[in-house]
């Protein structure tokens, strides 16, 4: 089929799909994130654009407004660069260093600086000036996450009428938390000027629908419509992937060095809503309470570094491997170590093997939008002898994944007994969880997601 055939064929269906995201995934390599592969098939089917950053930032003052644009089939991917002073503040500073804190209830992280506002509104902005001519009059526009609050409104003022809506990938606290935001009330009329409003679990879009009231009562006139919309994963990709990932060569290597051993698993990225610390913390709290039984133990902590160039992040990355030395030290043997501690990413094909050999995923965010990992974990178990998950209440996930051993990860003492009460969990329970879990993410993922926010954007559902 012609690139040409394809898009008439989506003009058919009621105009093309237009997403807009800070990154734009290249075009040219296999996608492997379940939102990239789940927003390309939504733009394949309908024909579409793709526009945001490049990832490229070049010398202030020189970054140009002429999108660089590709076309693959019946999808166009169109990118602008952002010259060093934009990404210093639109998105070092404003996004992950106020919004990122904030939305992640840790006030006392946050830096305000009017130069990184007002970066972040401009960049919005310049997003907006260069979007706007690309659209269509039927385009239909899907903004996504905390780095373009502002881009419906600036749309708006570039006199672009399609239907937009915005998903949020982060959580959304209530007035009392996110009201500290600098420059919140335009951030609030920001996500007004939206037709349709997404979040990942009702109380993000409860806690919105709050501000909304009590923060920026002129909005009453014309709401936009607020709710959840829970994002999944790849779940039959996923199965398919673990069952193959097994007998890959990583995880080999760890089932023989495991001696027989259980594998408790954790994975996260170097990120202070993770919880790692407090997590350390109840696995050693359980080694010290299960004495006779530790050694038949081994936590695997994968924790890619992010962020790298912001102060905090660097300095959790020391934390964190001076506390796993210290576990290690203290509780390790010469032929056996508690934590075994990996700071290089894992690719997906791999990881999903991984997760099929642990008995236990622990997932203990403080505070997390959804939480893929738990999915994933949850999609790799084998049917037969399928492992347990224990799970934050903070994440977006425990909303759905009510199977889990749901804990409060700063009682240390509650998560240490949930990791005894999960190594020692008979087959039935096991399996009687797993499947409830298994239900509901084999029901929603990542293609239903998608499909469920353009219906409401569309007002077909
Ligand atoms: N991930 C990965 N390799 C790693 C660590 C993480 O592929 O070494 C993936 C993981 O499988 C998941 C994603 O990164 O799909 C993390 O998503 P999540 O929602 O759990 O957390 P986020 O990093 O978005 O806050």
């Amino acid at each position: 089929m012609s690139a040409e055939t394809a898009e008439t064929d989506g003009r058919a269906k009621g105009g093309r799909l237009v997403v807009v995201s800070n990154r734009v995934p290249d075009p040219g390599k296999t996608q492997a994130g379940g939102l990239a592969v789940a927003l390309d098939a939504a733009l394949k089917e309908r024909g579409g654009l793709w526009f945001g950053w490049s990832g490229r930032t070049v010398e202030t003052g020189t970054a140009s407004d002429a999108p660089r644009s590709r076309r693959r089939g019946p999808v166009t991917y169109a990118t602008i660069d952002l010259d060093e002073s934009e990404h210093e503040h639109y998105y070092a500073g404003f996004a992950n260093r106020a919004l990122w804190p904030v939305c992640h209830f840790r006030l006392d992280l946050i830096q305000i600086s009017a130069k990184d506002t007002r970066g972040y509104f401009a960049v919005n902005e310049r997003f907006a000036r260069v979007l706007a001519p690309l659209l269509e009059p039927d385009d239909i526009v899907w903004v996504h996450d905390y780095h373009l609050i502002p881009l419906a409104a600036a749309l708006r003022a570039a006199g672009v009428r399609n239907r937009i809506g915005f998903f949020l990938h982060i959580p959304w606290p209530p007035s009392q938390v996110s009201s500290a935001l600098p420059a919140y009330q335009r951030l609030l009329s920001g996500l007004a000027a939206y037709d349709v409003v997404g979040f990942q679990t009702p109380l993000d879009a409860e806690n919105f629908q709050a501000c909304l009231a009590r923060d920026l009562p002129e909005a009453a006139a014309r709401p936009p419509l607020a709710r959840d919309f829970p994002i999944g994963i790849e779940t039959a990709a996923f199965v398919a992937l673990a069952r193959e990932a097994a007998q890959d060569e990583l995880a080999v290597r760890l089932r023989r060095s495991m001696r027989g051993r259980d594998l408790i698993i954790g994975v996260d990225r170097l990120d202070y809503s993770k919880g790692i610390g407090q997590r350390l913390e109840a696995f050693e709290r359980y080694m010290e309470t299960h004495a006779e039984s530790r050694d038949a133990v081994s936590l695997l902590q994968i924790t890619p570094r992010s962020r790298s160039e912001v102060p905090e992040y660097q300095q959790m990355e020391q934390q964190v491997a001076e506390h796993v030395g210290r576990i290690n030290g203290a509780f390790g043997d010469v032929d056996w170590v508690p934590i075994r501690y990996v700071n290089s990413p894992i690719p997906h094909t791999s990881l999903a093997g991984l997760y099929r050999m642990a008995k236990v995923g622990l997932v203990t965010p403080l505070r997390d939008g959804m939480n893929l990992v738990a999915k994933e974990f949850v999609a790799a178990q084998p049917e037969d002898d399928p492992g347990v998950l224990i799970l934050s209440r903070f994440a977006g996930a425990v909303h759905e994944l009510d199977g889990a051993l749901i804990v409060n990860p700063y009682d240390t003492d509650a998560t240490a007994a949930a990791i005894a009460r999960a190594l020692e969990m008979e087959l039935d329970e096991r399996t009687e969880r797993w499947r409830r879990m298994m239900t509901r993410i084999a029901a929603n993922t990542t293609r239903e997601w998608a499909a469920e926010f353009i219906g409401v954007l569309e007002g077909r559902r």
